[in-house]
């Protein structure tokens, strides 16, 4: 089915999260791989006269990306704040021969924080939305759409 992706404002962290919009359903993903906050809208029944949609929506408490050296690669968005026992083991995996240690990290992101505890996250994720923007226009040239900010990874 058609959409359209483009770049947001996340609301949780300000920075740049990616949209997947089903504009003919009005059915939406938004998610932001920065701080792990996600927004999902879809159909959950169509009634007689209307359409009813689920919203379901969870803020991020951080990323932790895998990508090990063969170019397979592990997102995992932090849904609580990480006990010391779990941070450990992230860790510990980061650490095994098969990961490229220059591509993987983890961030937390707590009360507004954001908090690199392994590796070098994406140039991209430590810009503000409107930096985002800026550097998307100067490279892309101007949207179409004033909303349609495109997505790079
Ligand atoms: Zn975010």
């Amino acid at each position: 089915m058609a959409s359209i992706m483009y770049a947001s404002k996340c609301p949780c962290c300000e920075r740049a999260a990616f949209v997947d919009d089903y504009y003919k359903t009005d059915e939406k993903y938004i998610y932001c791989m920065v701080c792990g906050y996600y927004y999902i809208k879809t159909i959950e029944e169509y009634t007689e006269n209307s359409i009813k949609y689920k919203e379901e929506v969870c803020n991020g408490h951080g990323m932790f990306v895998l990508e090990n050296k063969d170019g397979n690669c592990q997102k995992v968005r932090l849904n609580n704040i990480l006990t010391v026992a779990q941070l450990e083991e992230l860790k510990t995996s980061l650490m095994e021969r098969s990961v490229n240690q220059e591509k993987s990290y983890l961030i937390s992101f707590e009360n507004g924080v954001f908090t690199i505890l392994f590796g070098n996250p994406p140039e991209n994720s430590h810009l503000s939305f409107d930096e985002y923007r800026r550097k998307m226009i100067a490279k892309y040239g101007e949207p179409e759409y004033d909303f349609m900010v495109p997505v790079e990874g």
